[in-house]
C-alpha cells in the first residue's frame, strides 16, 4: 500500500505538472487554444491538496473548467499531501502575480505566512470546501454543509441496523478523518449528534472504547492507515462477537476498512459484513456499494462546489459581493468567514443510478 501509495504520489506529481502547464495555456495539449490575458485580466491560482483521491482531481479539473469559462487564465498545482510543499506551490503563485487564489488546505494552520505574503500583494483568498485557520486573510469560504455530512453517515447506520425500532444492541466502530482537517471535527461531531444517544443508551457498543475523536482520527485521511486500525482492533477486541456497523468519513478509508473486515474473514452469511459510510461518492467505492461490500457513501458534487468557488474569485475581482448563505457557522479562529454551503446526498445501492448517473457524475459504463 506505502509503495503503490508513492508510486501513486510519482505518477500524480508528473501529472500535475503537465496539468499545470495545460492550464497555464503554455501547452496545446488538448486542442486548447492559449489564452491571452483577457478582458477581465489574469490568471487565478488552484492550489489542491492531493491527486491521491478522485475527488481532487475533479475539483481541480471543474474549477478551472469553470475560470476560463470566465475569461481568466488558471495555474493548478497539487501539493500531495505535503503542507510544505502546498505552502510553497503558493508563494510561486503569488511570485507569479495570479490575481487571486482558491485553496483547498492540506493542514490547516500552515498556510498563515504565505496568506499574509497573499493579503500584502492584494490578492483576495477562497477557502476551498476545508477552512483556513488562524488567518484573517481568507476572504470566502465555498464547502458543503459539513455536519450534515456525518449526520447523514449516522442516520444510514440508524436506518439500516434499525435502531428507531428499538433493535439492538449493536457494535460500532468510529473513524474519523485527518486532524489537520477542519472538515474532520465537523463530520465526526455531526455524526456523533446522531450516534451519542443510542451509545448512551446501550443500543450502540463501541467495543474497542475508542469514542473520542483524537482517539479515532486517520492522518491525511490515509486508507493503509485506517486499514491497520481495523485490524488491530478486530485483533484485539472481536475475538468473541462481531462488528455491525463502522462509522467511515471518507471513502479511501472505507476501503481500507473494508480490507480489514474481509481479511478477518467478514462476507459471509454466517459473518456478515457490517454497515460501513463513507464519503465522495469515488469510484472505487460506488462499484464496491454496487457489489455489496461498502454500503453507503455522501456524494458531494464537486461540480457545483468549483462554480461557487469560481463565482466568489470572479465576484471578488469585480468588487460585488459573491452569494453567501452562511455567515455564522465557520469562524476560523481570527474572524468568522462567509461562506456558501452545498447539500450533500446519501447514495447507496438503492439510489446510485438516479443520483449519480441520472445527475451525470458517472456514466455507467463507469461504474461497469
Ligand atoms: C473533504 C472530503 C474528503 C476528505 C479527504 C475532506 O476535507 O471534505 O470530501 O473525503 O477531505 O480527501
Amino acid at each position: 500500500m506505502r509503495t503503490r501509495r508513492a508510486a501513486l504520489a510519482a505518477i500524480a506529481s508528473a501529472a500535475s505538472l503537465a496539468l499545470t502547464l495545460t492550464a497555464c495555456g503554455q501547452s496545446s495539449e488538448g486542442g486548447s487554444e492559449e489564452k491571452t490575458e483577457s478582458a477581465k485580466g489574469g490568471t487565478i491560482g488552484i492550489a489542491m491538496p492531493t491527486k491521491s483521491s478522485e475527488r481532487w482531481i475533479a475539483d481541480g479539473n471543474n474549477v478551472v473548467k469553470n475560470l476560463e469559462s470566465k475569461g481568466y487564465k488558471t495555474k493548478l498545482v497539487f501539493g500531495e499531501d505535503d503542507p510544505e510543499n502546498q505552502v510553497s506551490q503558493i508563494e510561486n503563485l503569488i511570485t507569479q502575480n495570479v490575481k487571486a487564489l482558491i485553496v483547498a488546505a492540506i493542514d490547516n494552520k500552515s498556510l498563515n505566512g504565505v496568506l499574509q505574503q497573499a493579503k500584502d500583494a492584494g490578492i483576495p483568498v477562497i477557502a476551498y470546501d476545508r477552512l483556513i485557520l488562524g488567518t484573517p486573510n481568507v476572504d470566502y469560504y465555498a464547502s458543503f454543509d459539513n455536519s450534515k455530512v456525518g449526520e447523514l453517515q449516522a442516520n444510514y447506520i440508524v436506518e439500516k441496523l434499525g435502531l428507531k425500532e428499538g433493535k439492538g444492541p449493536f457494535n460500532i466502530e468510529l473513524f474519523a478523518g485527518s486532524n489537520d482537517d477542519n472538515n474532520t471535527k465537523y463530520f465526526f461531531n455531526g455524526a456523533m449528534s446522531v450516534l451519542q444517544p443510542y451509545i448512551n443508551d446501550k443500543k450502540l457498543v463501541v467495543k474497542s472504547g475508542q469514542t473520542k475523536l483524537t482517539q479515532v482520527t486517520t492522518l491525511r485521511w490515509d486508507g493503509a492507515t485506517a486499514q491497520r486500525r481495523m485490524d488491530d482492533i478486530l485483533t484485539r477486541t472481536y475475538t468473541s462477537g462481531r462488528v455491525d456497523a463502522v462509522l467511515s468519513p471518507y471513502d479511501g478509508i472505507s476501503i481500507g476498512i473494508l480490507s480489514a473486515l474481509k481479511s478477518d474473514g467478514y462476507g459471509t452469511k454466517a459473518k456478515p459484513l457490517p454497515v460501513l459510510t463513507g464519503q465522495d461518492a469515488e469510484l472505487a467505492s460506488v462499484k464496491s456499494i454496487i457489489a455489496g461490500g461498502q454500503t453507503q457513501t455522501v456524494y458531494k458534487d464537486t461540480r457545483e462546489l468549483a462554480k461557487v468557488a469560481s463565482n466568489m474569485v470572479d465576484a471578488a475581482l469585480n468588487g460585488k459581493k459573491p452569494e453567501i448563505n452562511d455567515d455564522k457557522t465557520y469562524d476560523n479562529g481570527a474572524k468568522v468567514i462567509p461562506a456558501y454551503l452545498l447539500e450533500p446526498v446519501s447514495v447507496d445501492k438503492t439510489n446510485y443510478e438516479k443520483v449519480l448517473v441520472d445527475g451525470g457524475y458517472y456514466t455507467a459504463a463507469d461504474l461497469k
